[in-house]
């Protein structure tokens, strides 16, 4: 392996920017007070708690009492979905998602149907938008929860978030969206959108690991997650993570003043990786929307190439990369976003995701092309069903 690893996992995580790390320091070192104290110390990082949360609210266009700090994505969605199941179980117990939900969402729905709720999982098309017609069909005069995710985390489609908040609205139901992939990625504002309830995680835009938020729109009868003491107005007990809120704050100041300068980058680098891809290497298809889709994300399925494979022979070349989901790296099932978009199971195992931030380069996308190619090539010739296919295209 030479020189540093190209990484192309942002959708798992990202590097914590240095700007971050230095707005989180003097919260584990000189500035170490509890923010619920009445000295001086305390009021410091009470500061810091209540800057983060202005500088998060006004990114989404909404009041810093609507923000509430977790210890990540996955808590977000926990919440939002089990609070507001059971706050509302009295109006109906029926909530519709997708098939493509994050497993922190898929798992949650699945842990309340066996307390008594039902859910639908609405179809995607086969770019994996949400089909609006069939989530208006699945509603109901007992649907209380409609949570469907603003960005797919495995092939970066974008879903009509306007659209499905306008259909909540009209009918009455709440709104949750796990924003988790496109927040600080993707202009987004809650009023016009018509969003309720939408989770982040610091992690997936150069903020620190184990912070994220849930915005709760006022008014809604959402309980505590964690009881205990009076942190986030009684919502969300614990000593707040004081640093990682800091570097939360910090992360999304810096991520939306180049907001837009960011995302062209990195369309740019996707761009010009698809582009190589598609004319370089045969019996390949580019899964997700071409248009509706994240800046970074691009997501390939080779035909004949098992993915965990590809993924190996690539780390050993230095290229970070991820089948579909990381999550599901371990298990032998296929992604279940690949199969949701209609791939047969063959197809959806050699499946290889890719996502850049803007601090990769073009020579970079040279060299992952380069290395996709030649060990394409190395699988293919070692697969049997390779073979068959050629001799069968010969005839
Ligand atoms: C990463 C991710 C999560 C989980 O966030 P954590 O902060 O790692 O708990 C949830 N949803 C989506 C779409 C994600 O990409």
């Amino acid at each position: 392996m030479k020189g540093n690893p190209i990484y192309l996992d942002n959708a798992a995580t990202t590097k914590t920017a240095p700007e971050v790390v230095e707005a989180m320091l003097p919260y584990f070192t000189e500035q170490y007070g509890n923010p619920s104290s009445i000295y001086a110390l305390g009021s410091a990082a009470k500061e810091a708690v209540n800057r983060a949360r202005k500088i998060i609210a006004s990114t989404l266009g909404a009041q810093a009492n609507e923000i509430y700090f977790t210890a990540g994505g996955s808590e977000a969605d926990n919440w939002a979905l089990v609070a507001a199941a059971e706050a509302y179980a009295p109006k109906g117990r029926h909530i519709i998602t997708s098939k493509i939900e994050h497993h922190a969402v898929l798992h949650t729905c699945e842990y309340l149907e066996k307390r008594g709720y039902e859910v639908t999982y609405v179809d995607v098309d086969e770019h994996g938008i949400v089909k609006l017609e069939d989530l208006k069909h699945a509603i109901r005069p007992d649907t209380i929860l409609i949570s469907v995710m603003f960005a797919n985390n495995e092939i970066g489609t974008i879903q009509p978030i306007k659209e499905i908040g306008a259909l909540a609205k009209e009918h009455g139901i709440l709104f949750h969206t796990d924003a988790v992939q496109a927040y600080a990625h993707l202009p987004i504002h809650v009023d016009e959108m018509n969003i309720d309830m939408l989770s982040a995680s610091g992690h997936k835009f150069h903020g620190p690991k184990g912070i994220g938020f849930l915005y709760i729109r006022t008014g809604l009868k959402i309980r505590s997650f964690l009881h205990g003491g009076q942190q986030e107005r009684g919502r969300r007990a614990g000593t707040e993570n004081v640093p990682g809120i800091a570097g939360l704050g910090r992360a999304a100041e810096l991520a939306f003043e180049k907001l837009g300068e960011n995302a062209e980058k990195e369309r740019a680098l996707r761009d010009y990786l698809i582009e190589k891809i598609e004319k370089e290497i045969p019996h390949c298809r580019l899964n997700g929307d071409r248009e509706q889709r994240l800046s970074n994300n691009v997501n390939y399925s080779f035909r004949f190439v098992e993915g965990e494979s590809l993924l190996i022979m690539l780390d050993m070349k230095g290229i970070c990369a991820s089948s579909g989901s990381a999550c599901t790296s371990g298990s032998l099932d296929p992604s279940h976003v690949l199969l949701a978009i209609g791939l047969p199971h063959e197809t959806a195992h050699g499946s290889l995701r890719m996502t850049v931030s803007a601090e990769n380069t073009m020579e970079e996308m040279d060299r992952t092309a380069e290395a996709i190619k030649e060990t394409v090539g190395r699988l293919r010739e070692m697969s049997p069903l390779y073979e068959d296919f050629i001799k069968k295209e010969k005839l």
